[in-house]
């Protein structure tokens, strides 16, 4: 297979002009034609001459993403299933908000976490994947909404797949995405979302960075949080609160608590007041999430009564919370659900939503 040429960095691509005793300022050339011009084939590339656009079409593959399915929800956000070279399919999002259109993009086939509420991770991983199949899924929905003269301007990593478990590939796609002679993404504008693997929330502080760090925390105890999210079995709430601690201290920014909302399993008022005691002292913003249902998950979301009453408690404990407005649910929005169905891993009658 060739190297997907969204892979590359600016820095790498020079490089490689180099090696072939090109001028380095070629890849700022190609870059400008991949990102701002955004063409579909190095043969559009109309500086470059014939006998270079024949070694980049040698080397490089820049059709990595196959458009197969369009879902559009009447709320505007529009799903995407898009086909990567080796067949498999993988799943993005573009939603619409005051601020603008973000994407919501996948790391991963599929997903290894096992978290039961869940649709991405039937069936387990297939692989990662690598920096530029998620460069593609923004560059390719941008392409899809140019004619509109709309702008990707956030991105969310909460498609299907666990970033922290691919953390390599996340790392550079953001850079990636973030320079100024790609999209030109905002690092503020960037979440990556982990379910918790406390060694890379480590690595992540480390790192200083300014995109913004998602957490699923989901439960306030340990048996409800093994029970649903398995990663909690070997970093249990302890030692991922320890990482939030550090990870606040380190950048002294806040982390986006996630905390999607199961009926009869995490809803009560109880397991709300013990959530702001065990975030009471965090740089921290919750995020409630009325859980899409999944139908081969078993799980309801809780009445709209249940939810505020929850909300209501962080509020009246002074923590800072936000309930998520539901976005797609009429187009299996939630994570992995269009794969799943397309791979097959789940009949298509087995997976419907419910209001
Ligand atoms: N693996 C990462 C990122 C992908 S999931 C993570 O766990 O954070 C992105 C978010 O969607 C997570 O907060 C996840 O818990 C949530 N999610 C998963 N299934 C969902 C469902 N059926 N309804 C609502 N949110 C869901």
């Amino acid at each position: 297979m060739k190297n997907n040429i969204y892979s590359y960095t600016v820095k790498e691509l020079e490089h490689y002009f180099e090696s072939i005793n090109e001028k380095k300022f070629r890849a700022k050339q190609v870059f400008e034609w991949l990102y701002k011009q955004r063409v579909n084939a190095f043969s559009e590339m109309k500086n470059l001459s014939k006998n270079l656009i024949e070694k980049l079409e040698n080397e490089f593959d820049i059709h990595i993403l196959e458009l197969d399915m369009k879902q559009e929800s009447i709320d505007g956000t529009v799903k995407y299933l898009f086909k990567v070279r080796d067949g498999h399919f993988i799943e993005s999002v573009l939603m619409e908000h005051e601020y603008g259109y973000s994407v919501c993009v996948s790391t991963q086939i599929g997903c290894k976490m096992g978290c039961t509420f869940c649709a991405s991770t039937i069936g387990g991983v297939a692989r990662s994947l690598d920096a530029g199949e998620i460069v593609d899924q923004v560059l390719e929905i941008q392409k899809l909404i140019d004619p509109d003269h709309k702008r990707v301007s956030s991105i969310v990593l909460m498609g299907s797949g666990e970033p922290f478990d691919n953390f390599e590939n996340t790392m550079k796609f953001i850079d990636i995405i973030n320079d100024e002679f790609t999209l030109n993404i905002g690092a503020r504008h960037i979440t990556v979302s982990t379910s918790g693997i406390v060694p890379r929330i480590i690595e992540f502080a480390d790192m200083n960075s300014q995109v913004t760090l998602a957490i699923s925390l989901h439960a306030t105890t340990n048996i409800t949080r093994s029970l649903i999210m398995p990663v909690n079995r070997t970093y249990p709430l302890e030692k991922l609160i320890e990482a939030i601690e550090y990870y606040n201290k380190k950048t002294n920014r806040r982390v986006s608590l996630e905390f999607g909302l199961l009926d009869g399993i995490n809803d009560s008022e109880e397991e709300a007041l013990r959530l702001a005691n065990l975030i009471r002292h965090l740089l921290c913003h919750v995020n409630l999430i009325p859980i899409n249902y999944v139908r081969e998950r078993k799980y309801e979301k809780p009445s709209q009564n249940r939810i505020h009453r929850f909300a209501k408690v962080l509020e009246d404990e002074g923590i800072n919370v936000t309930v998520r407005r539901e976005k797609g649910s009429d187009i299996d929005a939630a994570c992995g659900q269009l794969r799943a169905k397309k791979a097959k891993l789940i009949p298509e009658e087995e997976l419907c939503q419910k209001d």
